[in-house]
């Protein structure tokens, strides 16, 4: 291994690989009780031809190596052992090039979601990804793990936002399938190997992103609703309403609509509380005052008609940013620690009747249990925090089952967007057939035969 750091330090240059308590001082995850990483070193290349360099060695030298980007992933896809090297894409971060014409963006995959976003905003476009981890996640690690976030249901999630794609394989291949193309049906497309395939099949090193035109106007309400057969009519009424505009439908159950809008969480409640379920509504269109008077119409016809209980439209951009203040503010269950989150879809008929469900089968086992859902409903998409006082891998176990064992009947999965990493991977044969799994095996063995990429994580190899 000494052999192999000096050789490493060759390649990386001053800076370039850091080792000691510049390694064990960082911490390895996005929450206070993340831990610190665990590894013999991290590198840092500066440039694709680095991340071949290293890749190669390491394929020599069968040595396990974990890519990362903002450590904020959900599912513990970068977790290390003392003797891995994690590989930090940090110092490659430069945005390359801005189209505006063809709307396109080229940047190195270390580049911040935030700094991308902004770029874009400089330019009068819009690069729709969008999550609460914005400042701090990076967009090589949102395409490998797909991210999903909170403009799904107008965007599509990132896979949909990604052009062109360069990637090492892990014998230090580059594949670069840099396209900017919107259409490009040349034989196979590629890139699909290196998204939301959480770093084991290639690192990600750059990316072509495609652009949308900033939209001229936002509007942004809370409502509340009696029940929930009338959340799904409402995101149909407020969908076919908004014509093509609804950008976001983020529902919050009762239980995590007090939690985010009461001390110590800093978010105030828009509404009255004691509704069973609310959500933060979101259109992006290109006129405000027209705009303006489509929202309104649209909520006014849902209070008329009792699809909503009460609303609170936010009048400016303070307001905003307070309701998505509330929305985002997912570190108040870490109060509760420990806790559990998951992250699954299904149908959205059967959502409310999955989450009472669920809550039963956890206060029968454990009675001061709780269970909190929210989540991008629009996308069939929820997440769910449990906390029974307990994450031993017996309770983790059991909880899991709880969770996990309806989505099978209803189609559903066990990750909507945040992917299999390490926690989810020993249900992926709920939501992934016996052949799939062959199939995804196989992939692995030809790109990393020596099982040196982020070896274990998403599958197990035989
Ligand atoms: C507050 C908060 C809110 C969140 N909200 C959402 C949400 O709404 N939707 C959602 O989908 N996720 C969400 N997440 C999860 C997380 O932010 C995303 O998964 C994000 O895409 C991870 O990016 P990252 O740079 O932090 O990747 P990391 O955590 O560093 O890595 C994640 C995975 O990608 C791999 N990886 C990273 N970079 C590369 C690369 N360049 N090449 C190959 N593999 C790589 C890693 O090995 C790992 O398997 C949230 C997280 C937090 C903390």
């Amino acid at each position: 291994m000494d052999d192999l750091l000096a050789r490493l330090g060759e390649i990386l240059g001053p800076g370039g690989l850091l080792t000691g308590a510049e390694v064990t001082g960082r911490r390895a995850g996005p929450w206070a009780g993340s831990g610190t990483i665990l590894a013999k070193a991290i590198a840092r290349p500066r440039e694709t031809a680095q991340v071949a360099a290293v890749m190669k060695l390491c394929h020599e030298a069968r040595q396990p190596v974990i890519p990362f980007g903002g450590l904020t992933g959900l599912v513990h896809g970068t977790a290390s052992g003392p003797d891995d090297l994690l590989l930090s894409l940090e110092l490659m971060n430069q945005i390359e090039h801005v189209d505006p014409v063809g709307r396109t963006m080229q940047v190195q995959a270390g580049c911040l979601l935030q700094r991308i976003q902004e770029a874009a905003e400089h330019e009068g476009l819009l690069f729709p990804l969008d999550l609460g981890a914005r400042g701090s996640c990076t967009i090589g690690g949102n395409v490998s793990t797909n991210a999903g976030g909170n403009r799904v249901i107008r965007f599509g999630m990132t896979r949909e936002l990604v052009l062109g794609l360069e990637a090492v394989l892990a014998d230090g291949t580059v594949i670069s399938s840099m396209n900017s193309m919107l259409k490009n049906n040349a034989g196979f497309d590629l890139k699909q190997l290196f998204i939301g395939t959480e770093g084991v099949l290639g690192i990600v090193t750059r990316l072509v992103l495609r652009l949308r035109e900033a939209p001229a106007s936002q509007n942004t309400a809370f409502v509340a609703f009696a029940d929930f057969p009338s959340v799904t009519a409402f995101l149909k009424h407020v969908d076919r309403r908004l014509g093509g505009n609804l950008s976001a439908f983020e529902v919050l159950w009762r239980d995590v609509y007090d939690l985010l809008t009461s001390p110590p969480a800093t978010g105030r409640p828009p509404l009255e509380r004691g509704a069973p379920f609310y959500a933060l509504v979101e259109s992006l269109g290109g006129d405000q005052e027209s705009d303006d008077i489509r929202f309104t119409a649209a909520l006014e016809a849902a209070l008329e008609s009792g699809l909503i209980v009460d609303a609170a439209i936010a009048r400016n951009l303070a307001e905003r940013n307070a309701m998505w203040g509330i929305r985002d503010d997912v570190g108040q269950f870490q109060r509760f620690a420990p806790v559990t989150g998951f992250d699954v879809s299904l149908p959205i008929r059967d959502m409310d009747a999955y989450g009472e469900t669920l809550a039963r089968g956890i206060r029968a086992r454990w009675p001061e249990g709780r269970v909190w859902i929210f989540g991008h409903l629009g996308d069939g998409n929820l997440h769910v925090v449990v906390g029974v006082g307990s994450a031993d891998e017996e309770t983790k176990r059991a909880v899991d089952e709880i969770v996990y064992r309806p989505l099978a009947a209803l189609g559903g999965s066990v990750s909507a967007e945040h992917g299999i990493g390490l926690d989810k991977k020993p249900h992926l044969g709920l939501s992934r057939n016996a052949e799939e799994i062959t199939l995804m095996r196989r992939l692995k063995a030809m790109l990393d035969p020596r099982n040196i990429l982020n070896p274990g994580k998403v599958l197990e190899m035989p």
